[in-house]
């Protein structure tokens, strides 16, 4: 996919005015059109843009905005929650979600067209893999959501931005990295870091190279079961990076960023909902700076299971609670509209993509 002008952070944008021969100290005005102000325009109209921008904006060197389309937009019955079906350049289609309410609204983006991970409680995964998405398109999801936001609630503005939409954000993670480099620039969107999860089914290598980046975003690891075999048989991955390499993973996370992990565990009835569960999870996270995220399951086409009830939620949540284990149970919003955790689908995807080894 081509390159965007939401897609460069401060430095790249730098460095592509330094190589067009425009003096570097023009990327502020600019970086603040596109980034802060939103525009998509005539940026050579915007505020600050001088001369020098204006005949790089206007000459074929010049990197153009992301046109992504808002094709359909679903707000849900809640009042939190409302999904964006958007378009992409090559015809593509991703959702992203906003929640939330004045003061404390949320971004859900997604960082792939479908998802190559194959979990198989999860609409995303059900599609396959199509393809990554750019950091520039990555960018352009919370532009959107950030528009519509000043646009029906002024004075408001986006707080966080979890990467829980589509596919897996660690297996896409060098656009997925720049992209919320961007997004936490305080000459654009200024999202703090500590506001952004990054969540994950596992992606090993990536867990290993997001405990070594500078910023200190928040990890988010999705469990679901607490043996290799169980786990196994809902999350392909495991096979690849069992438990107990993922957990050491985790650790080396926690001790270098000094930052708890966040677990998701999907609640699926009569699966991973018993007492016996509950234990083995507490066991598993002993002694980890760990809080856990209980999903009640949301419904998907391809897969045939529910939700425990609400009683054997709290069960579960008890168990783990008394075993001094953390956790909150996940409201299930957005379900109505299907703008729940793992209902996310594309409606198109691009033809003729190469599967992306795994
Ligand atoms: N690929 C990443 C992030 C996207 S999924 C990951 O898997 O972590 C975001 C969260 O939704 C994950 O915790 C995932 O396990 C959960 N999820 C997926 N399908 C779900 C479903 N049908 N019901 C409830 N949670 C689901
Ligand atoms: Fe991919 Fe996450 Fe869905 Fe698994 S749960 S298929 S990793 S998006």
């Amino acid at each position: 996919m081509s390159q965007t002008l939401e897609g460069l952070s401060y430095s790249a944008l730098e460095a592509v005015l330094s190589r067009a021969g425009v003096n570097p100290v023009h990327a502020h005005p600019l970086f603040s059109a596109v980034q802060r102000q939103l525009l998509r325009g005539d940026l050579s109209q915007a505020a600050g843009i001088l001369p020098p921008v204006q005949r790089w904006l206007g000459s074929s060197d010049a990197i153009p905005v992301c046109h992504m389309k808002s094709v359909d937009e679903t707000p849900s019955a809640d009042g939190f929650t409302r999904k964006y079906l958007l378009e992409l350049c090559d015809g593509t289609e991703v959702e992203s979600v906003q929640m939330g309410f004045p003061g404390r609204f949320t971004a859900c983006l997604s960082s792939q067209v479908g998802c190559a991970m194959g979990c198989v409680f999860c609409a995303t995964g059900q599609m396959g893999f199509s393809r990554n998405l750019t950091a520039g398109e990555i960018v352009a999801q919370a532009h959107h959501v950030e528009r519509e936001l000043r646009r029906t609630n002024p004075g408001e503005r986006l707080r966080n931005i979890v990467m829980m939409g589509m596919g897996e954000p660690l297996h896409n993670f060098e656009p997925v990295m720049e992209a919320l480099e961007i997004l936490t620039d305080n000459r654009g969107l200024n999202i703090g870091p500590a506001r952004v999860a990054v969540s994950t089914v596992g992606y090993v290598p990536g867990i290993e190279k997001l405990a070594r980046h500078p910023k200190r975003y928040s990890l988010a690891v999705s469990l679901h079961g607490a043996s290799d075999e169980e786990r196994g048989k809902l999350v392909p991955l495991n096979k690849r990076w069992p438990l107990d390499v993922l957990l050491e993973a985790c650790r080396e996370y926690t001790a270098i960023k000094r930052a708890r992990v966040f677990f998701a565990w999907t609640l699926i009835r009569g699966v991973n909902d018993s007492d016996d569960h509950a234990r083995r999870l507490a066991d598993l996270l002993k002694g980890m700076d760990a809080h856990v995220n209980l999903i009640p399951l949301n419904p998907t086409e391809g897969f045939d299971g529910g939700p425990p009830d609400e009683a054997r939620v709290r069960a579960f949540q008890q168990i783990i609670q008394d075993a001094g284990l953390p956790s909150t149970v996940r409201q299930r919003r957005g379900i109505d509209v299907n703008a729940g955790c793992g209902q996310l689908k594309a409606k198109r995807r691009p033809k003729g993509v190469a599967e992306l080894e795994v």
